[in-house]
């Protein structure tokens, strides 16, 4: 903006200097020309002036011709008065002639002129005495008058001649300068016309070209106001508007629904695995996809609706005005659409998903900052439904995200606080109704809520990051205290996700093994397949190193997921733990029976141990032993419990007659079994 500023200045003021220098320099021509004009005026003057009185001059010769020599020729022999007078008239008209010579003499004439004037001062200096000598014969001797009188007629023939040679020199002189003269006012009034011209059109030029370029740079200066403007407003990699653009925006749909009585709907976007593309592919595809995405959205707004990023992969939109209620469904189901098909991004193949929350104005509220994060509770729902799914704002949410809060808050003290504890269950081995492992299970003993189990706050310490504390010590603490079972008792731990993507996890579990003591062939991580749907590569290059350190891996809640077999195939697990579902309809599905035996089948065949979880009658025993299934978990053994009882648990076998009840676990077992 300065430099533009300055540049208008420096070009104005040298647009201006040059017109000053030119029209100074017209200013100057034109006065050489009225000084030329002068000049020749002044030349005209004086030869003026010079013909004047010559003209003068030969008046008086004239004069002397006529009285002098009429005089002269009566006067011969008359009488004496006449004489006198003859005299005098020659010397008054001598005497006007020598007056008028010598003061053409004293002008500045031609030099043909003055030689003349010189040639004819002399004359007449020479012819004065001589024609007075001549009178004064004439009148002295009137006998030889007629001769004397023919003698001064020839020296004033003499005299005349010259005078008229003079005098056409004078003419043709003055004519020769009147002409020049004339020449050089026409040559300076076309002059002056010609600089006043060239000057007008120089003016008009410069002030053109000022103008010209006084407008390109207050255009370009409006321009690069435009686009700061622009640039303030949008977001620079998609170029759709940014939160400020957006919140004003919102404030302004708002107020149309305020005064039109129209509704409007704000709907949160938020993109599945956006981050692992992110991370795996890199920047410049994260890039593109953010890019790609924009382009889709547009696609499915109308002109009057507003797409904004509000920051990484968060994106909102505001439909208005909304004819109905459920057009934001339809809005929020086509881009769920929309954006989950393929995309092609340099070259690299990307599927993502999107949730989307859904607000309404004013049915929610018509507050700006409220309607935001109504919709961002809503998409937190849809998140947390499993994504790929919208979900309208409901009141009750509102409060249970307020209670999340409230619990995150406690979450962070709690691990400031140490407030956890691990209890710990057995798990049986089937061959020898020996406690082959036990499987730490962390609790959260709060001050004021009591006990609170893991499915209640593990996936909030996930979604905080909490997950990277919380997981670390109960791998410290389980170590520690396994270190102190016998040496052929396992300790089993839970990994989740999200502990995967803090960082220095191998250090965390090596230290543990250091600082306990612990064989790591005695610790065994179960981690569920979500761990290897996000990252697997980074994943597996994490249990590949704590394999090769002797640490086991069992996959835990095998079955649930989408693909748990294909997992089966990417990562040599040590053990596979049937999920609780297919043990707990065990007795009464028959699939669940084919899945139970299947994944027997398939453990004996691959070497793989396979546990089941959650068994808690006899008749899943029966079936599970029948079926070949190398460790069972359940209450029916017993429930977790605290690291103090372990000792105790430890000490006592399966009782042989299949109770399935640990003998000393009164209390802590099946109420049936006990
Ligand atoms: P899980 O790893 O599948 O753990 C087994 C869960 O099944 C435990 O619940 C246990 O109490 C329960 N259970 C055991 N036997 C029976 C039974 O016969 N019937 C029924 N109905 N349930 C039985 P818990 O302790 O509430 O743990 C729930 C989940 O929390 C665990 O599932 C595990 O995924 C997670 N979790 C527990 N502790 C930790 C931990 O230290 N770190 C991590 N990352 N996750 C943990
Ligand atoms: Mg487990
Ligand atoms: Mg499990």
């Amino acid at each position: 903006m300065r430099h533009a500023v300055f540049s208008i200045r420096s070009v104005l003021v040298t647009l201006g200097a040059l017109s000053i220098l030119i029209a100074a320099g017209l200013a100057g021509f034109g006065l050489l020309g009225i000084q030329r004009q002068l000049d020749a005026r002044k030349h005209v003057v004086v030869l003026e002036q010079a013909l004047w009185n010559h003209t003068n001059a030969d008046t008086f010769m004239d004069s002397v011709r006529t009285d002098v020599l009429r005089a002269l020729q009566n006067a011969i022999g008359t009488n004496k008065e006449g004489d006198k007078f003859i005299r005098s008239e020659l010397e008054h008209h001598l005497d006007v002639l020598h007056t008028s010579i010598a003061e053409n003499l004293g002008l500045p004439l031609s030099p043909a002129l003055h030689e003349n004037y010189v040639a004819l001062a002399g004359f007449v200096t020479t012819f004065t005495p001589a024609g007075r000598h001549a009178v004064e014969l004439a009148l002295a001797d009137p006998a030889a008058g007629s001769a004397n009188f023919e003698r001064f007629r020839q020296s004033f023939k003499g005299l005349e001649e010259l005078m008229d040679t003079v005098r056409d020199v004078l003419h043709e002189d003055v004519r020769h300068v009147r002409d020049s003269a004339a020449r050089t006012a026409k040559r300076v009034k076309r002059m002056i016309v010609a600089s006043a011209l060239v000057g007008a059109m120089l003016l008009v030029l410069i002030t053109t070209v000022a103008v010209r370029i006084a407008q390109g740079i207050t255009a370009d200066l409006a321009n690069s106001r435009e686009e700061a403007h622009r640039l303030a407003l949008h977001d620079t990699l998609t170029g759709l508007p940014n939160r400020a653009f957006f919140a004003e925006r919102m404030e302004h749909a708002l107020a149309q629904v305020r005064r039109h009585r129209t509704m409007l709907a704000v709907l949160c976007l938020d993109l599945d695995r956006f981050k692992q593309v992110n991370d795996t592919l890199g920047h410049p595809v994260g890039d593109a996809l953010l890019r790609a995405v924009a382009g889709r959205l547009g696609g499915c707004l109308r002109d009057c609706d507003t797409a904004a990023r509000l920051g990484g992969d968060e994106f909102v939109i505001i439909q208005a005005p909304l004819g109905r209620v459920e057009d934001a469904g339809t809005l929020a189901q086509r881009i769920i659409n929309v954006l989950s098909e393929p995309y092609d991004l340099n070259g690299h193949k990307v599927v993502i998903g999107a949730s989307v929350g859904i607000a309404l104005a004013p049915a929610d509220t018509t507050d700006s900052d409220h309607i935001l994060k109504m919709a961002d509770m809503a998409l937190y729902r849809a998140k947390a439904d499993g994504r790929g799914v919208f979900r309208m704002f409901e009141p009750g949410m509102d409060t249970r995200m307020q209670a999340r809060r409230m619990l995150e808050l406690d979450l962070r003290r709690a691990v400031k606080a140490q407030e956890f504890a691990l209890d710990y269950q057995p798990l049986v081995d089937l061959s020898s109704g020996q406690v082959g492992a036990l499987e730490a299970l962390v609790r959260w003993h709060h001050p004021e809520r009591g006990l609170i189990r893991p499915d209640d706050f593990i996936p909030l310490a996930e979604d905080t990051g909490l997950i990277g504390p919380i997981g670390a010590w109960v791998l410290r603490q389980a170590c520690a205290d396994a270190a102190g079972w016998p040496a052929d008792v396992r300790i089993a731990v839970n990994i989740s996700a999200a502990q995967f993507k803090c960082p220095g996890l191998v250090a965390t579990v090596l230290d543990a093994l250091a600082a306990s003591g612990l064989a790591p062939e005695r610790l065994e991580l179960e981690i569920t397949e979500t761990a290897l749907l996000a990252d697997a590569d980074a994943t597996l290059a994490v249990l590949h190193t704590l394999r090769a350190k002797g640490v086991r891996i069992a996959m835990d809640d095998f079955g649930t997921g989408y693909s748990s077999l294909s997992y089966l195939r990417s990562f040599p697990f040590d053990k596979i733990k049937i999920d609780r579902c297919f043990i707990r309809d065990l007795e009464t599905s028959v699939d669940c029976k084919a899945i139970v035996r299947a994944v027997t089948g398939l453990g004996s065949n691959l070497g793989i141990t396979t546990t089941a979880e959650g068994v808690e009658t006899l008749a899943q025993l029966d079936q599970l032993r029948a079926e070949g299934c190398d460790q069972v978990q359940g209450f029916l053994f017993s429930r977790p419990v605290p690291a103090r009882e372990v000792a105790a648990l430890l000490g006592q076998a399966v009782d042989a007659d299949r109770t399935g009840c640990l003998p000393g676990m009164a209390g802590h077992g099946h109420p049936e079994l006990v």
